[in-house]
Order: structure tokens, then C-alpha cells, then sequence
């Protein structure tokens, strides 16, 4: 805590003004500094008190943007009395990174990305980021409106329902989804209306660094699309990662650096949901090899594909097949990253994960993905289904089938709606088979033998080398 204090009085100036403004019902506070370019990606904490009675706040936040070809981006957040260090943020109040420049907070209601809630009494903090800062630096300002009055009704969660079926199959949705909670262009509502014409079963709800949208699925009426809790812990300077599956009032905090060996603990909470640890666009900053500074050991998957298939995500694939060809069994997955309907490689489905689950609901959805049991893909229309066999016994994508040594198998694809296609089947060492798909409902079935492979996977392919499907990997093991 100590550390955050110090820079944050380092860093900026900090200059305070109390003016009253009308007669009874408001006042206004002023914070201003500077932030110089030296500070990028430094957490500054900005304290102001809050007397009793005020039944409203609201914030705006003023800095210099401009730049050539550069500009400052100030993110914001902000912690009620209840504790703002991190690992504790029991005071979080709401985070609206980059997108927005005010917002406010009051009992039944707050701008998106903001938690309402009662305004207690006593020491708040602004939470101000500078995620890129020009040379000459950034003078800032946050103007704090308290505004006493009569206090509506406390707003009550209303979290998303955690179970549709229990019928076995398999179950296409999108694990990384923005609204406006974040920097989406969407509201709520408008993303549930999106998936169901797209008929997906299932979204994850991945707002970065608030569960803001996570208190709320449960008002709207999302029939038969399961809606799961999630947040895209994002820190510019470290990577981001995808927490999905949790409970709707879990918080993941997101200010730790690697050398603090936090993410762990951050990791353990995400499981005590029930839910898993996504590294995201591992690739995304095309100035670094791998923009994923966090120890990559720790997740439990990686979002190999997102949004429109391109050479970053194809970084993304090798890496991947690089971790297994090491023995280690992280799970791949894909999702689109939407941020709006139109005008974006980031299009809502695109890929989509499809997962063999026990039914359409959080446990069951979240345990397929946790088994393997899941492939990849941009078609909307395509069925995907590969094991490996002996005369008695069959596994299927996430199982392991036991061998004796050299011992005969075949490997059975069944691809559906995918004509012209390249079809590659995979192992630890390297490609096996190729073959052009002719047809739009096809069997491939090839004979192996031997125990000179760990893993099987098959990757779908345009004549252009486009990515259209890959699967997750059939283990196999000798006896
Ligand atoms: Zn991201
Ligand atoms: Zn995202």
C-alpha cells in the first residue's frame, strides 16, 4: 500500500478545493496534478472525503489529450471507505478505464461500469492510469460533485440464472463479449438480442476490470441463452486475462505486477467460482514477441483465436501447440473480443467455442471447457467431431485413449457444411495427414499404429491457409 501512497504523491500534485456551490444540496471538490512521461502505467490514488448525508456523486475527469502522433489516455476507477489496496479492493466502486470521462453514483443506480450503492461517509479514492502519455506529460483535473438529497432505494443484485438444461450435446457461444459497462457500444440487452439472432447458447459476459454488468444479467430476459459471469482483468502494461465463470459479486483485482506473485491468489478466487483463468490475445501487441508478461504456467487456457482470423492469432496457434508439444494441457479457445455490431474484425460469434457439455448451464459448460472437450470455429453451420479408437474402446476430444505399444488405432473425423476446406490432423511431432474436403458431409477415418504420438488435433483450413475450425487435442497414452 505504502508503495501506491508514495508514488501517488510523487507522481502528482495534488491540490484540493472545497467550493460550495448552490445553497443546500451540493458541493464541489477539486483535485488537479500533473503526471509526467515518465509515470506511464503508474497507479496515482486520489482521496477526497465524503461527509455524511450526500446521497450522489459524480465525477468528471479533464486532461490534455492531445498529441501527434501520440495522446494521453487517463483510465479511472474509484473505492469507497471500505479499502481500495490492492488485494482488498472491498471498497470497489466501479472502473471505466479509457471510455468514459464522468460518471456518477448514487443509491439504485450509477453510470455503467460503476457499482450503486449507498455513499458512505468518510475517505473515497479516484483511481487515475495513464495508459499512454506524450513527452510533455499530463496536467489533469477531476471535478467531485456531492449532492445530499433524499435517499432513493438501494440497488439489489440481480445476477444472471446459472442453469437452462441438462440435455447432453454440444453448445456454441462466445466467451469474450464487451457492453457498455466497459468500452462496448452496446448495452446489455442490445448483446443478448445480437447473440440470440446468432443463436448462440451461451456468452460470457468480459468487461474489463468491473463485474458492473455481472449484478444485472438477471433483469433481462435472456429465455433460452445462458449468460455466464465473467471480467477481462486488464492491465495495459501486463496483458490481459479473462476470468469467466464467476459469481455475480466476485471481483478480480487487476493491479499486480508479475514480480508480485499475486495472479496465483487472483487465479485461486476464479476457481473457488467454479470458474477458469483465460490468457487473452497473447499476441495482441504486435512491438513485443509476446505481450503476456504474467507467469503463463498459472491460467488454465489460452484464447488462441480472437476475433477475425489473422497472423497474430496464427502466433497465438503455435505458441499454443508449442505449450502442449511441452506436456502442458492448457486448453485453447476462441471468441470474438466484440466490442459493437458493425464496423469491426471483433464480430460477435467470430469464432465461436463449441463445447461438448452435460447441458446448457454454468457447471456444465465450464467442466467441458476445463476437460478439452472443445473445438473452435468461424461457421456458424459447421459440426466438427474427431476421436481416436481401438476395437474396444473410443475417446473423444479431451479424453485419452490407452495403447499397448504399437498397437493399431484409427482416427474417425466427421466434418459437416465445411466443402473446399483443408483439413491437417496434427501431433506432438508435427503434421500426419492432409486432406481437401469434397463434399459438404464428409468421414475421414485413418489407421495409425504405434506410440510415436501424444496428442491428436486437427486444424480446418481455407486453399488461402485461413483458419475455419481446429479442435482441441485427443490424448493418447501407453499402457
Ligand atoms: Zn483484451
Ligand atoms: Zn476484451
Amino acid at each position: 500500500m505504502l508503495y501506491y501512497i508514495k508514488k501517488s504523491i510523487i507522481l502528482a500534485l495534488l491540490i484540493s478545493i472545497c467550493i460550495g456551490v448552490s445553497a443546500q444540496d451540493s458541493s464541489i471538490v477539486i483535485k488537479t496534478g500533473h503526471i509526467d512521461s515518465s509515470s506511464l502505467f503508474k497507479l496515482v490514488y486520489v482521496p477526497f472525503e465524503i461527509p455524511a448525508g450526500i446521497t450522489k456523486i459524480q465525477v468528471k475527469e479533464f486532461y490534455n489529450e492531445s498529441g501527434n502522433p501520440d495522446k494521453n489516455v487517463l483510465n479511472m476507477g474509484i473505492y469507497d471507505p471500505r479499502g481500495y489496496t490492492p488485494g482488498n479492493p472491498e471498497g470497489f466502486r466501479g472502473w471505466s478505464g479509457g471510455a468514459k470521462k464522468e460518471f456518477f453514483i448514487q443509491a439504485d443506480q450509477a453510470s455503467t461500469g460503476y457499482i450503486p450503492g449507498k455513499i458512505q461517509a468518510g475517505l473515497w479514492n479516484i483511481l487515475i492510469y495513464p495508459s499512454t502519455i506524450i513527452p510533455a506529460g499530463m496536467d489533469w483535473k477531476l471535478e467531485i460533485k456531492l449532492i445530499s438529497g433524499k435517499e432513493n432505494s438501494i440497488f439489489r443484485v440481480s445476477p444472471t440464472p446459472e442453469f437452462i438444461n441438462n440435455k447432453p450435446g454440444w453448445y456454441r457461444g462466445d466467451l469474450h463479449t464487451h457492453t457498455l459497462n466497459s468500452d462496448g457500444k452496446r448495452t446489455q440487452q442490445e448483446l443478448i438480442d445480437e447473440a440470440k439472432e446468432k443463436h448462440l447458447d451461451y456468452i460470457v459476459s468480459t468487461e474489463h476490470n468491473t463485474n458492473s454488468a455481472n449484478l444485472s444479467w438477471g433483469r433481462y430476459n435472456t429465455e433460452n441463452l445462458l449468460i455466464i459471469n465473467g471480467e477481462e482483468v486488464t492491465s495495459t502494461e501486463y496483458g490481459h486475462w479473462n476470468a469467466i465463470g464467476l459469481n455475480a459479486d466476485t471481483y478480480i483485482d487487476w493491479r499486480f505486477t508479475p514480480e508480485q506473485n499475486r495472479i496465483g491468489q487472483m487465479i485461486s478466487k476464479v476457481h473457488h467460482d467454479g470458474g477458469l483463468s483465460v490468457i487473452n490475445h497473447p499476441f495482441f501487441n504486435v512491438k513485443y514477441i509476446n505481450s503476456f508478461y504474467y507467469d503463463a504456467d498459472l491460467f488454465d487456457c489460452i484464447e488462441v483465436w480472437n476475433g477475425t482470423w489473422n497472423g497474430l492469432n496464427n502466433l497465438a496457434l503455435e505458441w499454443w501447440d508449442k505449450q502442449l508439444r511441452m506436456g502442458k494441457k492448457k486448453i485453447a479457445i476462441g471468441a470474438s473480443d466484440t466490442h459493437k455490431k458493425t464496423g469491426s474484425p471483433n464480430n460477435l460469434g467470430i469464432p465461436q467455442t463449441v463445447v461438448y457439455a452435460s447441458g446448457l448451464s454454468k457447471k456444465a459448460i465450464i467442466n467441458g471447457i476445463r476437460q478439452g472437450k472443445v473445438y473452435v470455429t468461424s461457421l456458424d453451420g459447421i459440426d466438427l467431431d474427431l476421436s481416436v479408437a481401438t476395437k474396444d474402446k473410443n475417446a473423444g476430444l479431451g479424453d485419452t485413449l490407452l495403447l499397448s505399444e504399437g498397437q493399431n488405432f484409427n482416427v474417425l473425423l466427421k466434418l459437416k457444411n465445411c466443402p473446399n476446406a483443408i483439413i491437417t490432423l496434427h501431433s506432438d511431432s508435427g503434421l500426419i495427414k492432409s486432406y481437401t474436403v469434397k463434399t459438404s458431409n464428409e468421414s475421414m477415418n485413418w489407421k495409425l499404429s504405434g506410440s510415436a504420438y501424444r496428442y491428436l488435433r486437427v486444424e480446418v483450413r481455407t486453399s488461402k491457409g485461413d483458419l475455419l475450425a481446429f479442435t482441441n487435442p485427443v490424448w493418447l497414452r501407453n499402457k
